[in-house]
């Protein structure tokens, strides 16, 4: 069996003909199979859904329960049939729930792994490689001039920086799903033990990874009512990007702007955005890893989704391994 008869590209994502169905489609299908919760790979409006039960919640959290026609439950591991597809699920260590999927049919296996990291993250389960004919990656990070420092380094310069100034509120910006929460559980494993304030716009994810045991420690509603602007002196507070872009941030005291993305990597980004104290924190694989995991697939083909492809498919021909872009269009970095 050639591989492209097992998975293909259509306008509406990746797809499989035996199977008939799409792994995460950018536009509403009869069935999906979706790797994991940010916006650009779980979409609403799909007919059947299966995932893992971590991703459907957080599509429900997110989307409300009517996301989708029928929603099916995947344990990782656990083997089904699709059509004439062999179907199993792997972890992929970018947020809760992540997956790679794997499908299979006469002899052939692809991974398609969604968005995966390789770093250890204590909100998450970490990431299988699965020995395959053809790995389908992203790229979200593949020049070799990303690499990206331990995240206990990163952690350690935000509480330095707490430290040396008790009278400033610290304001930083993470993407709700994952990283938010993998900042709180960093700076909780780097021993801080204070309350640490969220904008609303985490809560309900927040609330859901504790549901899952995932301890965030002390955690209350960063709202300011009038004449209490001091009490976020030398606090951390915790929101959405977006939210640090608008007036809301204005009420804190003498904010200090950090991001915690891979994007701080970049010097001028962070100048650009405004950002004080860059956190290098990404939940997508570096330079390094991303090159490490193809080695460790043994995969013979390579076919790169989204982000730096150009760079990764090179380091693929060198190393003797074909490789193709697929030029994917509709995935972002939400997660980064
Ligand atoms: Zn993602
Ligand atoms: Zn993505």
């Amino acid at each position: 069996m050639r591989a492209r008869d097992l998975l293909h590209t259509r306008p509406e994502g990746l797809y499989c003909p035996p199977g008939d169905f799409f792994i995460d489609p950018v536009r509403p299908v009869e069935r999906a199979l979706v790797t994991h919760g940010h916006a650009d790979h779980a979409r609403p409006g799909n007919g059947k859904v299966l995932a893992t039960r971590e991703t459907l919640d957080i599509m429900g959290i997110r989307y409300g329960e009517g996301f989708a026609g029928s929603a099916q439950v995947v344990r990782l591991g656990e083997a089904m049939e699709i059509g004439g597809a062999r179907v199993t699920f792997h972890p992929a260590g970018h947020v809760l729930g992540s997956a790679q999927i794997a499908v299979e049919m006469d002899g052939m296996r692809i991974v398609a792994s969604g968005d995966y990291k390789r770093r250890a993250d204590p909100t998450c389960a970490a990431f299988e490689p699965i020995a395959c004919d053809v790995f389908i990656t992203e790229a979200t990070f593949g020049l070799p001039v990303f690499r990206h420092p331990e995240s206990a380094g990163e952690t350690a310069r935000l509480l330095e920086s707490v430290r040396q100034f008790p009278e400033r509120a610290h304001l930083v910006g993470a993407y709700a799903l994952g990283k938010a929460q993998r900042v709180i559980r960093l700076l909780r494993d780097a021993g801080y033990g204070e309350t640490i304030y969220i904008h609303g716009a985490l809560a309900r994810l927040c609330d859901y990874y504790v549901s899952q045991g995932i301890d965030l420690g002390p955690l209350a509603p960063a709202t300011i009512e009038s004449g209490t602007k001091d009490q976020f002196a030398g606090a951390i507070v915790v929101g959405t990007p977006s939210a640090f872009a608008d007036r809301w941030a204005r009420r804190f005291p003498d904010p200090v702007a950090c991001f915690a993305s891979g994007w701080m990597r970049i010097r001028q980004r962070a100048k650009q955005r405004g950002v004080e104290l860059p956190l290098i924190l990404s939940d997508h694989s570096d330079w390094d890893e991303l090159t490490a995991t193809i080695t460790e697939t043994g995969a013979s083909e390579v076919w790169v989704t989204h982000g730096r492809e150009e760079a990764l498919v090179r380091w693929c021909a060198l190393a003797g391994i074909a490789a193709q872009p697929l030029h994917l269009i509709g995935y972002e970095d939400e997660g980064d």
